[in-house]
């Protein structure tokens, strides 16, 4: 086993219970294969009937974790929802200015009324457990030039308690329009099952 690996099964897997089991090596043919898939999704028609407003007045914010996939455990097929994903799934400034983005222009095409919800869904096992590892998170907040207790406050060890504190950013944020609804949910990842925590308002 090899340094890297060693270290984040240590940091990640002392604080969640994630466990990088038989890693994956990179291949090639990954990429390849995923484009095959595309030319038979193109082929058979997915794309059609896409609209560039949602389906579902529904803005997604979760992991971006392999197995947190809404598409799949939100069964939200394309065109559904707006989605961004993150390490952690959190309210970061970035996701604030993307929120606010979308709210600005919903603003735009609906004079009144509510303009959409945003579910943030954290998740249990998140790998994001490896920023309350002290040598994992020192490492990365050279690599990336950030504060450490920034880094450590990113850490979801408690999906139920950082999805309040996300939730919160959200509804505090002056940059995103009062007539945008916030709630907050966790993805269990060995149920399948998303509980919420906090309902929109
Ligand atoms: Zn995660």
């Amino acid at each position: 086993m090899s340094n890297l690996e060693s270290t984040r099964d240590t940091a990640a897997g002392s604080a969640t219970g994630f466990e990088l089991a038989s890693p994956s090596r990179p291949d090639p043919a990954d990429i390849a294969s995923a484009l095959e898939r595309n030319r038979a999704f193109a082929a058979a028609g997915g794309h059609e009937g896409a609209v560039v407003l949602p389906n579902l007045g529904l803005f997604v914010i979760t992991c971006l974790d392999p197995r947190v996939d809404p598409a799949h455990f939100l069964g939200l097929g394309l065109s559904d929802a707006m989605v961004v994903r993150n390490v952690g799934g959190r309210v970061t400034p970035e996701v604030i200015n993307d929120v606010a983005f979308i709210g600005q222009l919903a603003e735009s095409i609906l004079p009144d009324g509510p303009l959409f919800e945003v579910a943030v869904i954290h998740h249990t096992q998140c790998g994001t457990g490896a920023l309350a590892d002290d040598d994992f998170r020192g490492r990365y907040a050279e690599r990336i030039g950030a504060r450490e207790s920034t880094l450590r406050e990113r850490a979801v060890l408690d999906p139920a308690a950082t999805v309040i504190q996300d939730v919160e950013r959200l509804r505090t944020a002056p940059a995103i329009s009062r007539r945008v609804t916030v709630s907050g949910h966790v993805y269990d990842v060995v149920t399948g099952l998303v509980q919420t925590i906090q309902v929109g308002t």
